[in-house]
């Protein structure tokens, strides 16, 4: 028998709250649901780790059944591990093989940046995806950027700061949006903190999402690792985007049972951090007036990690910005799995809620604080969509 798992499973009284509030469920009937996978099948995993349903590739792991559950039983962790379990029984296709590695992807598409992203438009090569591969033809593919974060900041300077943090980019950052690295290198600098960088494997979220654990876990240890000693010497840790913030503050305790406990309380979101300057009296006021009225969509991941909308306190300091809250749920594409062809139709049916919403408000340019979200919204409306450290860069007159 498998060795009881601390997820609350007891807890659960079969209200099916995380039914209703699941957002694959309500469009389709192909995934049997967060209770049925989670606890209903996890008490016979305890006995039979094969208890498995096959709808699992279902579950986009946004977690927002972890977010409706009144009695705190961590549904999507069970989800996850039961993923892992049909995975390793039964393997993954190449497909998720490769959406999974996105570090790896990211550092072979790097060598001719320009190739890859022609190739991603040509009608022919995604036409040949999907049908050798399994990749949507449909889906709009991430763009590489010319240089990576770690390339641009060799080319630059800064000052010595007054405080240090140490910053966790994450994938899309590094590869794809080094522009919205470089903003939270400049407004910490505004603020006279020294940002330290170091390149650290992928959180590992897309291997979670698509059930490679050990690869996972192997990833988990290694940022530990890393972590750990700026965390012993008191800096704070800051990351950008919530999903790596997540899984390096719940995930890698709860899905692998790695001790993080003297890590979290270093590991902030960098406006949790511009939050806690602001509270100490410390923050540099955003002067430059934006006259803008955007809208704003809160990623499921940063529901998740429950606090709240950090980036809220800091934008509303902007002058002549008007910030709308979409709140219309899930973008749908969580990860890799909008760009799966079976998954596309499914993912987009869930984000009609986010694109209906930014076409009733009218507004032109949305904030967001997750790469995918950004992809993803301006896939299904064609507005622009940046993250509001960028909007925030511009207040500082810093942005490049
Ligand atoms: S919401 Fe929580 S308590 Fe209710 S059925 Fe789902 S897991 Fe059980
Ligand atoms: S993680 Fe998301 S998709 Fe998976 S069961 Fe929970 S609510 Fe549904």
């Amino acid at each position: 028998m498998r060795q009881y798992d601390n997820l609350a499973l007891d807890n659960c009284i079969k209200c099916s709250i995380c039914v209703t509030n699941c957002p694959v469920t309500r469009v389709t009937d192909k995934f049997a649901g967060p209770k049925q996978n989670g606890p209903d099948l996890e008490r016979f995993r305890l006995e039979e780790p094969a208890a498995v349903h096959p709808s699992i590739g279902y579950c986009s792991n946004c977690k927002n059944c972890d977010v409706a559950c009144p009695s705190g039983v961590s549904i999507a962790t069970m989800n996850s591990k039961a993923k892992g379990e049909f995975v390793a029984r039964h393997g993954a296709p190449l497909r998720d093989q490769l959406l999974a590695r996105v570090g790896l992807m990211g550092r072979v598409c790097h060598l001719a940046p320009a190739l890859v992203n022609w190739g991603g438009r040509v009608k022919l090569f995604r036409w040949l995806g999907e049908k050798l591969f399994g990749v949507s033809k449909d889906m709009t593919l991430p763009q590489y950027a010319g240089k990576t974060f770690y390339q641009l900041m060799r080319q630059q300077k800064f000052a010595p700061g007054r405080r240090k943090v140490v910053y966790f980019p994450g994938c899309y950052v590094t590869y794809n949006t080094p522009e919205v690295g470089l903003a939270v290198v400049e407004v910490l600098a505004k603020q006279g903190v020294q940002v330290l960088v170091e390149e650290f494997n992928c959180c590992g979220l897309p291997l979670i999402a698509n059930g490679l654990l050990a690869d996972a876990r192997q990833a988990a240890r290694g940022n530990i690792q890393q972590l750990q000693k700026y965390a012993d010497q008191g800096y704070r840790i800051i990351t950008s985007c919530p999903s790596c913030n997540l899984t390096l503050r719940r995930e890698y305790h709860e899905l692998f049972d790695l001790d993080t406990d003297s890590l979290n309380d270093h590991i902030m979101d960098v406006f949790e951090y511009l939050n806690e300057l602001a509270r100490q009296g410390e923050l540099v006021e955003p002067l430059n007036p934006l006259d803008l009225r955007v809208g704003y969509h809160q990623p499921c991941h940063l529901k998740a990690a429950g606090c709240g909308v950090p980036s809220k306190e800091i934008m509303d300091r902007i002058p002549g910005l008007q910030v709308l809250g979409l709140d219309a749920g899930c973008c749908g594409l969580s990860g890799s799995y909008g760009f799966k062809a079976e998954k596309y139709p499914i993912s987009m049916e869930i984000g009609s809620n986010v694109f209906r919403a930014v076409e009733q408000m009218g507004v032109k340019q949305v904030i967001t604080e997750c790469g995918m979200c950004q992809l993803q919204i301006h896939h299904g409306t064609g507005v622009a969509v940046y993250h509001p450290i960028q909007l925030l860069a511009l207040a500082y007159g810093t942005a490049k």
